[in-house]
């Protein structure tokens, strides 16, 4: 090559790489791509002054900082504003039946109270339910009446609504205690839960469609409020659920970034053939313990993260290794080509040959693990680090890789948790995650009453209303049945 040959082509090669280089460091704040695609670790990062413009000013003190917790750009907490005008019903609620509750017995004496005694009405509410019939779904109102009787005894006995599970928080103005007295029936919270997680509208679109759909006008606090209590009353069945996954033959265990207000959290999911629990916490091997406990004797089918490595039983997915195979194949990497592309065949084939009833000792099966291992050892001190990290990868993990092998009720790939947590990664982006430690926890519990209903082939609705119903009368909660999976 003549000197400029060589100087065109070192310019053409430079401009290459500025362009790649800025291409690869661009994020949502720097072009169009969607803030989804940022890297989760440094998106609390976004938006924020840097060090030198906080250093600037000396006003902002750490103490300042803390205060302003809980506020966003504006200076505001979220929601209504002090001194702001309040809204009010307009609608006029026209009842259409009326429920009378009275004491049945007397409670000093226990004697029978009929209904021919003088009684008085000590309170009323009227209560919007959905009402479900074979293709048609109808609003109405009922008025609740709680009367109070006099025995003969001297006794006064008052009926009152039922008040049921409550959780609070210490420093809010108004928490949530779920009680029988109730403008929205189990049923109508349970369509708006629906229309709300499974759906995953916003609670203002929830408002717009019952607004427009049902005639039916209601806030955006008691739409709120309608999807916490499901989430509340879901909590003790959860706690059955992992008592399910904890005695199951095999877990299914994935994680998945999630975000509350702004910051970096992460969704657990751990599945079974018959039940399914998510979680929000840190990334922390605490988290893990919490969802199978210390004793867990299964199997754990995950992926590569560290924090499952020490459970003896272990299926690693080879779905992710053979994505990994694949972008050595198909990428620019000079001695990885190959490697990439035996693995990806390979491990295939794996899968099919103990798919078609192949496992164990047979020696074609003996062979191709083999090459396999051959292949990975032969690469493991390669030239590329991508070939060499995917060697070692495999080599270090290698019992967990074969497991399926040995034992023919093990799936090769952790699909069964990916697909679970699909739902949740589709609302992520939809809603930009959670904001408060209590609205993590109730999501995550609703979502794993959902999921499970649905794998047991539970009707998810109708179980979500006994639910609430059984929630707000203080009545224990009946654990989702089990029938015989078709
Ligand atoms: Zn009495």
């Amino acid at each position: 090559m003549s000197r400029e040959e060589l100087e065109e082509l070192a310019w053409r090669w430079r401009e290459m790489a500025r362009s790649l280089a800025n291409r690869a460091g661009e994020d949502s704040s720097t072009s169009s791509r969607p803030p989804s695609s940022d890297d989760p670790y440094r998106r609390q990062e976004r938006g924020k002054p840097n060090a030198a413009e906080v250093a600037a000013d000396p006003s902002e003190t750490a103490l300042g900082k803390a205060g302003n917790a809980g506020k966003n750009k504006s200076g505001k907490s979220a929601g209504k504003q002090p001194g702001a005008k309040g809204h009010w019903r307009c609608q006029p609620i026209v009842v259409s039946a009326e429920v009378e509750h009275a004491p049945q017995a007397c409670a000093a004496c226990r004697s029978a109270l009929g209904p021919e005694r003088e009684r008085r009405c000590v309170s009323a509410h009227n209560s919007l339910e959905l009402v479900r019939a074979d293709m048609a779904l109808q609003v109405t109102a009922t008025r609740h009446g709680y009367f109070a009787l006099r025995c003969p005894c001297g006794h006064d006995n008052v009926e009152r609504p039922r008040v049921g599970l409550s959780s609070s928080i210490e420093g809010r103005k108004r928490n949530l205690a779920m009680s029988e007295r109730c403008l929205v029936g189990p049923m109508l919270a349970a369509f708006i839960a629906a229309l709300s997680l499974r759906c995953r509208l916003s609670r203002r679109k929830i408002q717009e469609f019952l607004a427009d759909w049902l005639d039916l006008e209601l806030g955006v606090a008691t739409i709120e409020r309608c999807i916490h209590e499901f989430g509340l009353a879901s909590e003790p069945v959860v706690e059955q659920l992992i008592e399910d996954i904890r005695a199951a033959e095999i877990v299914h265990l994935d994680e998945t970034p999630w975000y509350q207000k702004g910051s970096l959290r992460w969704m657990w999911v751990a599945t079974t053939a018959l039940a399914t629990v998510f979680q929000i916490g840190s990334r922390r091997k605490e988290e893990l313990t919490a969802l199978i406990g210390e004793a867990f004797l299964g199997w754990l089918v995950t992926d590569g993260y560290l924090a499952y490595r020490d459970h003896p039983r272990r299926q690693r997915c080879l779905a992710h290794l053979i994505r990994k195979g694949l972008a050595l194949a198909e990428g620019y990497y000079d001695g990885g080509y190959g490697f990439g592309r035996d693995l990806v065949r390979d491990l295939r084939r794996l899968i099919e040959r103990v798919h078609d009833g192949e496992g164990g000792d047979t020696p074609a099966v003996n062979r191709l693990m083999a090459r396999i291992k051959g292949n990975c050892q032969r690469n493991r001190d390669g030239v590329e680090k991508k070939v060499r990290e995917l060697a070692g990868e495999i080599l270090n993990d290698w019992t967990a890789v074969v497991a399926f092998v040995f034992d023919p009720t093990l799936p090769p790939t952790n699909n069964d948790a990916e697909r679970a947590l699909r739902h949740a990664v589709i609302a992520r982006r939809i809603s930009f995650g959670t904001r408060t430690d209590e609205g993590s926890r109730f999501y995550a519990a609703a979502l794993s009453v959902i999921d499970t209903c649905r794998k047991r082939g539970v009707e998810t609705w109708s179980y979500a209303a006994c639910l609430i119903a059984d929630a707000r009368a203080g009545l224990p909660s009946i654990n989702i049945p089990t029938r015989a999976v078709a």
